[in-house]
């Protein structure tokens, strides 16, 4: 960001107006790091005929299918976004503002033009733009590829924070990687999860600017030396790597009717021109030349797990990748404004690290102040643990990360040495605050010890960190009191807790046009950036007309999402009926298992003839399986085979329809949040750190079965125990359950899930693949099943009658849904910014 000409519109894909490019090319990228005034520019052609001429001119058919429609659109967006993204830059830096770096291996985006229209007003600038042209812009949004550079609800939270920061106009980057394949696409076959690859930037991405002059090498491999200087003082150096370059491309990230465009920086890694001389010098040129492969990898896919890692060299390289690269950035612009002197340093830049996932940016900081920059390890100390700053996203003690010292070493010696450096002298302190105490030192070690000693990232992050948040109070609660208990004996300050928002310009007025309508109709539009005002519906409940259009709102919408549902699964979702959704990630914690048993008591009970007082009801289950993960998608093919029998039985589905959805995504949710009357969050208690799915559904009415879990505990406190539909055991009577948990003893208690077991069992579900399903009945029925599917099922069920019995009265389910709505506005991801800047960023 030192050099603002970057994004000057002539650098754009503009295809006129070269004289400018040669004019620039006079001028070193050096000579202009000081801050100038940028030359007010010819303003830039209205978006209809910059869209004309990106038409004629950009593309090569101009046939006006909606592919090229949507890119030549999605250039014309941009160029209305480039002048204030370089002012803001320029500004940015001339007034000093505290910059916040937000580091995240993961930023689920989704589709970006929706929401840029959205952002910039010009959504009737692009119909008039489209008007020629006999597609819709409904149309032509969905000719735009996911952004899937992210797995579930962390690298979705990533997102929202973007928007919601430049929507509140402050001054964070967020620092990425550029995958070239983003998350996979999923195929139902027979029942099966089938991944295929995302290619998503096959047809080029309209949206990102690449930034050659902000090109940094990243070192790998190699060896350390020390030599003294002639003052006598020791230094490192890393020797004999193997650089990789990492190329920057920026995505404008718009605020939100504002004119602030912050940046997302995606790195790409590329082959250093200089690769392997010594190989060149012995003639073996081709094979040179095929190895620029290795280092063009690191940033080819993204790592399809969520919440839990498997220790793949290259995933490590993918995290130093980006640390290094996204570190180097921030202090070449910090050294181009005020030289070696980092006194300041701490003072106006924050790094915030999503998870453990860029933690190695903490030994990357020291190494890069120390080694290339000369400062002494106390002053490069002072710097790393004011400005990094930790947010933990998970309970799961499976997912936290461990790196093999034996790997480190080889890949990243210098890193590992200066782990060891930090390590000794925090240990120091916990040898002083526990006088004695050996079990401790190497409890809290950042190096676990034994045959294979591991470097533990959590640690590692939280002893550099002067911040270290949860994303909701019950999870930061049990971080406190559990994983972290030691460090937060030792450090109480650090910690603190950030409950998780998503943002209401993509989730609410982007995806559900209809009822932000019938909301600005009645509160104004301010509720678009202050969601606190849906409270002002509560007044609403009692209006029986408002009452009947919230209800013909949410029928539109249903309507909408049978007619996706009908498309992508071939079974008909009827608006009359009840729509109740569970989509996330498949993982054992979420229990969609849980939610398939009792879709199989409510096939049971109809086919018993059970019917009176069933309210019908149609259940939709999506999301994608970890590749590797067996048992999350064999619940797939266990849904997959339920929603067969249920749907091809015509007795059944006048009160019963059941689909699995294919492929979840952002786009998906967009459509799918809408159009839900019952949102399923029904995670084991203690295990979902906060959940943001919860909050999606709840701004856009749905009403929540869920446990005591994550953030559902906030949204029943903001909604009230009458609005919200509370089952299961929590977190404590979980852990306490645990000691003797006998599921054997609680299946034959119930009646309804012993027939739920039964008809499992006897493979009614799977005649021609006997015994597929056996894994998972052995799951539930097991001692240790950490889950606790069967301690849950009959309050679960118990309480779905509860849910039947309030949706049979339209109004009263009504009144609930408003409630929902007005209650949500805590959970606005600008909220959570809003603490992040205030308690932990301090801008
Ligand atoms: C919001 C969102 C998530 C997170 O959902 P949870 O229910 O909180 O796990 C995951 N994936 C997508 C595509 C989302 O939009």
């Amino acid at each position: 960001m030192t050099d603002e000409s970057e994004l000057s519109p002539n650098t754009s894909e503009k295809p006129v107006s070269s004289a400018p490019k040669a004019a620039s090319k006079k001028a070193p990228a050096k000579r202009q790091a000081k801050p100038k005034v940028v030359e007010p520019c010819e303003p830039c052609d209205a978006l209809p005929a910059s869209f004309e001429r990106h038409l004629r001119y950009g593309l090569s058919r101009g046939e006006g299918v909606s592919c090229e429609l949507f890119q030549a659109l999605a250039y014309s967006v941009k160029e209305q976004m480039l002048d204030n993204w370089r002012q803001i830059r320029v500004d940015d830096s001339h007034f000093q503002r505290k910059q916040v770096a937000y580091l995240s291996l993961e930023f689920l985006m989704g589709r970006a033009l929706g929401n840029a229209l959205l952002s910039l007003d010009l959504q009737q600038d692009s119909r008039d733009a489209l008007s020629n042209y006999a597609v819709s812009l409904e149309e032509l949004e969905e000719a735009e590829h996911d952004a899937g550079l992210g797995n579930g609800g962390l690298g979705r939270l990533a997102a929202c924070f973007l928007d919601s920061c430049a929507s509140m106009d402050l001054s964070v980057t967020g620092y990425g990687i550029r995958y070239e394949y983003g998350m996979f696409a999923q195929k139902i076959v027979d029942g099966y999860q089938v991944e295929r690859p995302d290619r998503w930037l096959r047809e080029g991405n309209p949206w990102e600017v690449r930034v050659p002059t902000h090109n940094v090498t990243v070192p790998f491999f190699g060896h350390t030396e020390s030599y003294v200087d002639k003052q006598g003082r020791r230094h490192i150096i890393w020797v004999e790597t193997q650089d990789v370059l990492a190329v920057a491309y920026d995505m404008p990230v718009p605020g939100y009717r504002n004119g602030r465009v912050n940046t997302l920086r995606l790195w790409k890694a590329e082959a250093t021109d200089d690769f392997d001389l010594a190989e060149f010098n012995q003639g073996d040129y081709t094979e040179a030349v095929a190895r620029k492969n290795l280092a063009e990898q690191i940033t080819m896919v993204l790592y399809p797990n969520d919440a839990s890692e498997n220790g793949k060299e290259l995933r490590l390289r993918q995290q130093y990748f980006l640390s290094s690269a996204s570190l180097q950035d921030l202090l070449k612009r910090w050294v181009s404004r005020h030289g070696h002197d980092f006194t300041q340093f701490a003072a106006k830049n924050v790094m915030q690290l999503n998870d453990t996932h860029p933690s190695i940016a903490v030994p990357e900081l020291m190494r890069l102040l120390i080694d290339e920059y000369g400062l002494e390890w106390d002053s490069a100390w002072a710097i790393t643990s004011q400005t990094m700053a930790y947010t933990n996203h998970t309970l799961l003690p499976e997912a936290l990360e461990r790196w093999p010292v034996r790997m480190m070493a080889q890949m990243l010696p210098r890193i590992l040495e200066i782990i060891y450096e930090i390590n000794a002298r925090y240990l120091d302190l916990v040898a002083h605050h526990w006088p004695g105490d050996a079990s401790k030192l190497a409890s809290m070690s950042i190096i676990q010890d034994g045959p294979h000693p591991h470097v533990r990232m959590a640690y590692l992050a939280i002893v550099a960190s002067f911040s270290v948040n949860g994303v909701a109070g019950l999870h930061t609660q049990l971080l406190k009191s559990g994983l972290f208990k030691d460090f937060y004996e030792l450090w109480p300050h650090k910690f603190n807790n950030r409950t998780n928002g998503v943002t209401p310009r993509r989730w609410l007025a982007h995806c559900n046009p209809a009822l932000a309508k019938l909301l600005t109709a009645h509160l104004g539009k301010e509720w678009v950036t202050d969601l606190s005002q849906l409270t002002a519906l509560n007044a609403l409940t009692q209006d029986t007309a408002f009452i009947q259009k919230w209800r013909d709102v949410k029928q539109a919408n249903k309507a909408l999402l049978a007619k996706m549902i009908a498309k992508e699964c071939g079974v008909e979702f009827d608006p009359s009926m009840l729509f109740d959704v569970q989509v996330k990630r498949i993982h054992e914690y979420k229990r969609q298992l849980l939610n398939i048993l009792h879709v199989v008591h409510l096939y049971h009970q109809i086919q018993q003839g059970h019917t009176e007082n069933m309210v019908p009801r149609c259940v939709l289950i999506g999301g994608k399986a970890a590749p590797g993960y067996f048992m999350a998608k064999l619940i797939i093919k266990l849904a997959s085979n339920v929603a067969h029998m249920v749907n091809s039985d015509p007795l059944v589905t006048p009160y019963l329809r059941f689909a699995f959805l294919p492929n979840y995504n952002v786009s998906a949710m967009e459509k799918i949040c809408p159009g839900t009357d019952l949102s399923e969050q029904i995670s084991t208690a203690g295990k979902e750190a906060s959940g943001t799915g919860n909050m999606k559904f709840m701004m856009n009415g749905a009403l929540t079965i869920g446990t005591m879990d994550g953030a559902n505990i906030e949204m029943l406190e903001e909604v009230g125990s009458e609005n919200f539909f509370l089952f299961g055991l929590n977190a404590e009577q979980v852990s306490e359950v645990r000691n003797h948990y006998h599921p054997r003893s609680i299946i034959d208690d119930s009646p309804a899930l012993s027939e739920v077991m039964k008809l499992l069992k006897s493979g009614h579900f799977n005649l021609l693949e006997p015994g597929i399903f056996d894994p998972i009945i052995a799951a539930i029925e097991c001692s240790d099943d950490q889950w606790m599917t069967a301690a849950d099922f009959d309050s679960y069920r118990v309480v779905q009658e509860a849910v039947a019995r309030a949706y049979k009265d339209p109004q009263v389910w009504t009144q609930m849904s408003i409630r929902n709505t007005a209650a949500s506005g805590r959970f606005s991801s600008d909220v959570t910014i809003a603490g992040y800047r205030d308690e932990i960023w301090k801008l």
